[in-house]
Parts: C-alpha cells; sequence; structure tokens
C-alpha cells in the first residue's frame, strides 16, 4: 500500500550523505492539519518545520542502520508520516534485497525512536548552552519528560524547545510499542519469531491487536484524542485481519 504512493510533480525531492528523500505534498497538508490547533500562526510554521526535521532524523535513522547492513534504501515522508524503503538491487538477472538477520532487522527498527531521542537529547545541551532552565515533568504521571525554560524572545524558544522535545520522545514512545506496523511492532515481531518460529508471528499480532485496541481506548478516554482512537482502533483491526488471514493456512 504504502509503497505505491506515485510521484506527483509537486514532490519536493533532495538526498543527504547518498540517501534519495522525496516529501509527498501531502505530507505538508497532514503537517498542517495537525498543527492548525497551535495558536499562534508562527508557531503553525514552527510545528511544521519541527515535525519535518524530526520524522526525516527518524527515517535517517533507519537508513543509516539498513546501510550499515549493506543495505540501500530511500525514504518517504508522505500522508501518514515516513517511511524508509529498503532498494531491491540487480542480483542474479532479478531483483533481490539483502536478507537481514531477525536481530539486524530489530537494530534497524530501533535506530528510528532513538535517533529521535538522540536528537532531543542534543535539543537539551543546545537549551542549556543558550542559558535555559531545563525542568523534567511527567506525561500522564508516569513517563519522564523534559522542559527548556528560555524567558527571551517572548518565549518563543521555549515553544520551539517543548515542539522539538514532544515530538521526538513522546512519538517515539509511541513507536516503540508494539504494534503492527510501528517500530515496536516490527522488534516484537522479529524477537517473538526466534522464540518461536512456528507460533512467534501469531503472538505477536495479538500482542498487536490487544495493545491497539486498550491504546485506543486510552486515547479517546483519558486523553480525550479522537486521532489516537482512529489511529490504534484502525491499526488494532488491521492486525486482527493479518490474524484472520494467517489462520487460513
Ligand atoms: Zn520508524
Amino acid at each position: 500500500m504504502l509503497q505505491s504512493v506515485s510521484p506527483t510533480r509537486f514532490d519536493l525531492q533532495f538526498s543527504i550523505a547518498g540517501i534519495p528523500v522525496r516529501v509527498h505534498p501531502l505530507f505538508w497538508v497532514i503537517a498542517l492539519l495537525l498543527g492548525s490547533n497551535s495558536g499562534h500562526p508562527l508557531m503553525v510554521v514552527v510545528w511544521i518545520i519541527v515535525v519535518f526535521i524530526s520524522i526525516l532524523i527518524h527515517e535517517l535513522g533507519h537508513a543509516f542502520a539498513f546501510r550499515r547492513y549493506g543495505q540501500p534504501s530511500h525514504i518517504l515522508l508522505h500522508a501518514t508520516g515516513g517511511l524508509t524503503v529498503p532498494e531491491s538491487m540487480p542480483w542474479g538477472g532479478g531483483y533481490a534485497s539483502v536478507g537481514l538477520t531477525p536481530n539486524q532487522h530489530i537494530v534497524v527498527s530501533l535506530a528510528g525512536p532513538f535517533a529521535g531521542f538522540a536528537f532531543a537529547g542534543l535539543s537539551l545541551v543546545v537549551g542549556a548552552a543558550l542559558g535555559g532552565d531545563i525542568i523534567f515533568t511527567t506525561i500522564l504521571d508516569i513517563i519522564p519528560f523534559p522542559i527548556v525554560y528560555i524567558p527571551a524572545f517572548n518565549g518563543i524558544l521555549t515553544d520551539v524547545f517543548i515542539t522539538i522535545l514532544w515530538v521526538n520522545i513522546f512519538w517515539g514512545i509511541i513507536n516503540l510499542l508494539p504494534v503492527y506496523p510501528l517500530d515496536g511492532g516490527h522488534v516484537s515481531r522479529y524477537f517473538l519469531i526466534q522464540r518461536d518460529p512456528w507460533n512467534g508471528m501469531r503472538t505477536s499480532l495479538w500482542i498487536s491487536v490487544i495493545t491497539g485496541g486498550t491504546l485506543a481506548v486510552f486515547g479517546l478516554v483519558f486523553m480525550g484524542s479522537v486521532y489516537m482512537g482512529l489511529l490504534f482502533g484502525l491499526l488494532a483491526f488491521q492486525s486482527f485481519q493479518m490474524l484472520q488471514a494467517l489462520g487460513r493456512y
């Protein structure tokens, strides 16, 4: 489904360290919609730039990990976020991807969220160097979350730093949840397949259904987030359909 995002003449194309990047115009539309409640128009622009850079850094984490195992890839930013697509290479008259071991797949999957955590860490260092006060708070009373306070420039820098930290830490943690096709879903699949080649796939999909369903309800009821409810409800349903398909064999 995702690989078939066809090129448009409004695509933004460039490459970073030899990794081709393509940005579909719908990426900007969705980023704008998600950021439109940021209040001040300047904050909407800040939001879009932070989301763009953060998703790019996340995908570059995947792409560099792929490269480490000899697998070229390209990055696509589109309506539902980012995607790092492994390249098929000419091989013996046909096309093939480099076969990664399950543990290499796990490293590639983890490299995305951890690139984001590293970026968040770096922005804390920069925030402190700019004279900001770093304060720790918690999300939902559980997840520790740092905030940088910089009173200069009417607090706009504070807002910039909070957006960077929020996007990279919160989304990174969400991405590590064992829900397919999030990065954590890939990690749990490759981990369980190694432990139990026969039932690992099925177990990972059940974990995905239960975690996704729980998060959909949690997001709707406790966070009042229709977006989280819809997103995780849909992912849980997709995993359930994959389980049904598995059951036929
Ligand atoms: Zn990822």
